[in-house]
C-alpha cells in the first residue's frame, strides 16, 4: 500500500515569507502557521505538511554557520518521520547554506528542497506560491515507494538544480538561479519531469551522519589586475587563517610573478591550504594547461576543478571542520563528494 508522504517545511527566513504592509510599503515576517490562509492550493497536494521555523527567522543576508547547524539539526530530529524537507529561505545566500548543507548531511537517502522567492509571498505578483507549491510537489514525488530525489536541491522559477552546483545571478528577474556547470535535473511546466540519470546516486546505504563542525577560518582571494604585494601578504598572514579560496582568471590562471608565486608557496608550507577556482561563470579550472598556472600546480595549490565559489566555501570548511591530515587534504578536496564537481572517472 502507498502511504501518503509527509513533507516538513523548514522556514528560515527570506522573502518568502514576507508580507507587505501596504501602508508603510515595508516587508514583515509573516506567521507562518498562517501558510495555508495565503496558499490554501496546498491542500490539494497529496502530502500531509507540517512546518516549523527558526525561533528567529532571519534575512540570509544574515545567515552563519551556526545558523546552518541548526538547520542540518532539524533535519536531524526530523529524519526518520519526514519522507522530505522543503527549506524556505532568502535567495540572498541560499546557495551557500544549501552547499554546505550539502556537505553535512553525509549518507542522505531523502529530498532536501531549498526555495525562496523574489517577491513575498503575500504580494500580488508573488513568484513565491509556485517555487513553495512545486518544491513540495518534488520533496513528496516517489518513484515505486522510494524518493526519486535523495540529494540536496534548490527549485526556483521553475528548475531544478542540484544545490552545490547554483549561483544566484540576478537580484531582480523571477529567474535568479542557474547552475553553470551542470544540467538542471527536473523542470516544471504543464508535467513535472525529472532527468533521471542527472540524479545524484547515494554511494553509500549507510544511516545519515550529520557532520556538524565547520571552521570557517577561510577567506575568498579574488586576485585582479594591479593586485598589490601587501594585499596578498595581508591577506596570507591573517592570524588562525587555515584555508583560502583563490579566484583566479579563465582557466586557473594567475600572475607569474615572483613575489606572488612566493608568497602562496610559503602560505601553503605553513600549513593553509589553497584552492584554485576559476572567477568565471562557467568552465573549469586546468592547471598546467597555461604557462600562468604551472606554478601553481607545482607549488602544490589545489585545483577546484568546475565548482563554484560558494561549495568551495562550504567544502573547505566542511573540510576543515573534519580535521584532515595535511597530507590528505589536497587529495579529499579534489575527490567528487557530493556531486559538486565534475572528476575524470
Ligand atoms: N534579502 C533577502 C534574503 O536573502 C532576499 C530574498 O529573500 O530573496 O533573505
Amino acid at each position: 500500500m502507498t502511504k501518503t508522504p509527509n513533507i516538513l517545511l523548514i522556514y528560515t527566513g527570506g522573502t518568502i515569507g514576507m508580507v507587505k504592509d501596504y501602508k508603510t510599503g515595508a516587508l514583515r515576517t509573516f506567521n507562518f502557521d498562517k501558510l495555508l490562509k495565503h496558499i490554501p492550493e496546498i491542500n490539494h497536494l497529496k502530502c500531509t505538511i507540517s512546518s516549523v521555523s527558526l525561533s528567529e527567522p532571519i534575512d540570509s543576508s544574515n545567515m552563519n554557520p551556526d545558523n546552518w547547524v541548526l538547520i542540518a539539526e532539524i533535519i536531524e530530529e526530523n529524519y526518520e518521520a519526514y519522507d522530505g524537507f522543503v527549506v524556505l529561505h532568502g535567495s540572498d545566500t541560499m546557495s551557500y547554506t544549501a552547499s554546505v548543507i550539502s556537505f553535512m548531511l553525509e549518507n542522505l537517502s531523502k529530498p532536501i528542497i531549498f526555495t525562496g522567492s523574489q517577491l513575498p509571498i503575500g504580494d500580488l505578483r508573488t513568484d513565491a506560491k509556485e517555487n513553495l507549491i512545486t518544491s513540495i510537489e518534488i520533496a513528496a514525488s516517489q518513484d515505486k515507494n522510494k524518493p526519486v530525489i535523495s540529494e540536496v536541491c534548490l527549485y526556483f522559477e521553475y528548475k531544478l538544480y542540484r544545490a552545490n552546483r547554483t549561483i544566484k545571478i540576478n537580484a531582480e528577474h523571477f529567474e535568479a538561479f542557474t547552475s553553470p556547470n551542470y544540467p538542471a535535473i527536473g523542470e516544471s511546466g504543464v508535467h513535472l519531469k525529472f532527468n533521471k540519470q542527472l540524479i545524484y546516486k547515494s554511494k553509500s546505504s549507510k544511516p545519515l551522519k550529520v557532520r556538524k563542525k565547520l571552521d570557517n577560518n577561510i577567506v575568498v582571494l579574488k586576485i585582479f589586475p594591479g593586485i598589490t604585494k601587501l594585499v596578498v601578504e595581508s591577506i596570507l598572514s591573517i592570524k588562525n587563517l587555515k584555508g583560502v579560496i583563490l579566484e583566479t582568471y579563465g582557466s586557473g590562471n594567475a600572475p607569474t610573478e615572483k613575489w606572488f608565486v612566493n608568497l602562496l608557496k610559503a602560505a601553503i608550507k605553513n600549513g593553509i591550504h589553497i584552492v584554485n577556482v576559476t572567477q568565471c561563470a562557467g568552465g573549469s579550472v586546468i592547471m598546467g594547461q597555461y604557462e600562468t598556472s604551472v606554478e601553481l600546480e607545482k607549488i602544490g595549490i589545489i585545483s577546484g576543478n568546475d565548482i563554484t565559489t560558494e561549495s568551495a566555501i562550504a567544502k573547505l570548511m566542511y573540510l576543515l571542520g573534519e580535521n584532515i591530515p595535511k597530507k590528505k587534504f589536497k587529495s579529499i578536496f579534489e575527490t567528487e563528494l557530493r556531486g559538486e564537481m565534475t572528476t575524470a572517472e
